[in-house]
Formats: C-alpha cells, structure tokens, sequence
C-alpha cells in the first residue's frame, strides 16, 4: 500500500504504518488541546496510540494461526479506521477459517477482560469517553472500546471476521463456493439493513452498511473468480499461435519478432527441445549487455516452467505470481502446445463473457 512508512517486523511480520495515521493523531490533539486542554489532549492521543496497539495484536492474532495452517502474512498495515494482514491466501477449510478469524474479536475481549481486573471500572461498550481526564478513565475507555471492537468485528458480514466465521460454520455442510454466496446475502441483507437504520438514525451506521455491502461482494467476486480458475485447464485459455525462437539466433533476430508482432515472450528451441525462454525484458536488457548480434541462449531465461495443459488455471496463475514470471510453457510429452502469461488468462475470462452474453 503506498504511503505507508515500514516500522519493523513482529513475529517475523512487515509491520507497516499508513501515514494518514499520523494526521489523525494529530488531529486529535489539536482538535482536543482547544476544547480541554493539553493534558486531556495527550491522554486523548496517547489513548488512540493505545487502541492500535490493541488492534496491531488483533492482527497479529489472525497472522500466527494463519501460520499453524501454513498460511504465511506479508504484512500487518495500520490505517486510520484499523489494521489489515495481508494474508497470503486464506485457509479454506472451515474449521481453519473459524479458527483464524474468531481469534482477532477473542483477543479483543481478552485485553479487555485483563484491564478489567486491574481497573475495577469500564465505559461501556459505546467508548462515551474518548477524552480520558485521568489514567484510570484513560483505561475504562480502553476497555470499552475493545470491547466494541470485539463486537463490530463479530458482525456476520465480510469483510469482518463474523462474516468469515459464518461462512466457515456454513462451509461445514455446504460447498464453499455456496457457503460463500450464503453468508454474503446475510452480510448484505445487514448492510442493507444498517443503510437504512442509518439514514433516520446515525450517518455512521448508515456509512459502515455501504462499506460491508462493497465488501461483501468483493468477497464473493474473489471466491467464484477462485473456483472458476480451478475448473479451468490452462490448454483451455493458452495461446497457440506463436513464434519460436533457436538458441543459435541473434538477438536481432527476436527484435524484429518483438517489434513487428504481438507476441512477448518467445520459447527458444534447440535440437533437444526447450532450452529457455526469452521475455520482453530479457529481449531488451540483453540488446543492451550484449548487442544485437549475441546469440539468443546468452540471454533467454534457463529457468523457465513448464506446465501440462491438464493444470488449472488457479495453479498455473499462483504460479505465475509466485515465480515472477511474465509468461509459462505449456507442453506435453516434450511438445510444446502453448503459452500463457497473465495477460493472455485476463483475455480468456473476457472472451468466455463475452460469448455467455451471446448466448444468453
Ligand atoms: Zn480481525
């Protein structure tokens, strides 16, 4: 995400911090300093530092189960309205995903109940006190607001973690894909609902209906785009008319494809079969370390993949992300039969719109 400053690593976890953070707490001083003064206005921002360190371990709660299932998180970034883990992929199993997001409102609840025993007192759930004037209300607030996050985080809709919670006590009976579609209609039957309420009653709830609604069909967008990559063999969406390139050429020679075609990526084919592959950025970082007139083997990619025109798309497409290549081989027993890179998947998924639209 941009603007965001790097902090360190918890736990092994980029930790990152959005810089609007910083404007907010300065908003927050400001804004108080004028109405009780200053030392309400430090309580008062201290308490907002206070409530992201709470909301950091909440993420952190998520990102370390996330690991137990072998689910790696890039990153924990902190926003104005709350922290995100970027979470590689999530699990898919329901247990797995109940587990993981109900620990994020479970961590809430237990900071809580810890500040709780030590100060005696609370605010309530509605957080009334977010100018704290003395350390013990600094710490009732505290408790109070996880308290409420806990119970915001457990609304049945996506993108919070009751919407994953309902989806994984779906999933249990129900296909994923179906448990999904579930569990966004209740989340989107809520935000409609909070829209409403909203509008006669409180402008916030109204705002927060509209987040879960977009949120919920995000999810649901990425679930069935999922599941359609899945039922999709790469020889399905490969291209198949291409140029080949020998190792022996010179590089002029995949220039002048390069140039006057369309194609970007180009196998190169020696005597026992693919030796490489010679990408656009190959192609032209290798006219510059090594002129036109260099053979091709001195630049093309040695590491290149292959996959069997029987694998999904879903596969084929982590791949290509996890690898950082811009283009795979698809061939079967030695023979190449296609290519594919992520432009050439993107164009599939358009063609195979535009073909059930004439259908329809
Ligand atoms: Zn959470």
């Amino acid at each position: 995400m941009g603007w965001s400053i790097n902090i360190g690593k918890i736990f092994g976890i980029r930790f990152r911090i959005h810089a609007t953070f910083f404007l907010l707490l300065f908003f927050v001083f400001v804004s108080v300093v004028g109405q009780f003064g200053i030392n309400r206005a430090i309580l008062a921002t201290l308490l907002i530092c206070a409530v992201f360190v709470c909301v950091l371990i909440h993420e952190v709660g998520h990102s370390l189960i996330a690991r137990r299932f072998g689910k790696e998180t890039k990153s924990i970034t902190l926003l104005p309205i709350g922290g995100v883990a970027t979470i590689e992929e999530m699990p898919e199993k329901p247990i797995q995903e109940i587990a993981m997001a109900i620990v994020g409102p479970f961590i809430n609840l237990a900071i809580a109940g810890i500040l709780y025993m030590f100060v005696g007192q609370w605010t309530g759930a509605g957080a009334s006190n977010l100018y704290p004037d003395s350390v013990k209300s600094f710490f009732a607030g505290l408790i109070g607001i996880n308290v409420m996050l806990a119970v915001f985080n457990m609304i049945p809709a996506f993108p919070m973690d009751g919407g994953r919670v309902l989806r994984g006590i779906l999933a249990v009976k129900m296909d994923y894909v179906k448990a999904t579609s579930a569990a966004v209609f209740v989340g989107q039957a809520l935000a409609v609902l909070f829209i409403f309420f909203g509008l006669f009653f409180d402008w916030w709830l109204a705002l927060i209906g509209v987040f879960l609604y977009i949120g919920a069909g995000s999810e649901k967008q990425q679930v069935m785009l999922k599941s359609i990559l899945r039922q999709v063999p790469v020889g399905e969406a490969m291209t198949t008319d291409f140029l080949t390139l020998r190792p022996d050429e010179p590089v002029r020679n995949a220039l002048e494809h390069f140039h006057h075609g369309h194609q970007d990526d180009f196998p190169v084919i020696g005597e026992g079969g693919v030796e490489g592959i010679l990408t656009r950025d190959r192609i032209l970082a290798g006219i510059h370390e090594k002129g036109l007139d260099a053979p091709i083997s001195e630049i093309m990619d040695r590491t290149f993949v292959l996959v069997a025109p029987k694998t999904p798309l879903d596969e084929v497409y982590k791949k290509l992300l996890s690898t950082k290549k811009t283009a795979m081989i698809v061939a079967e027993a030695g023979e190449i039969k296609g290519m594919v890179c992520l432009d050439g998947i993107s164009r599939y998924f358009m063609i195979r719109a535009e073909l059930k639209n004439l259908g329809r």
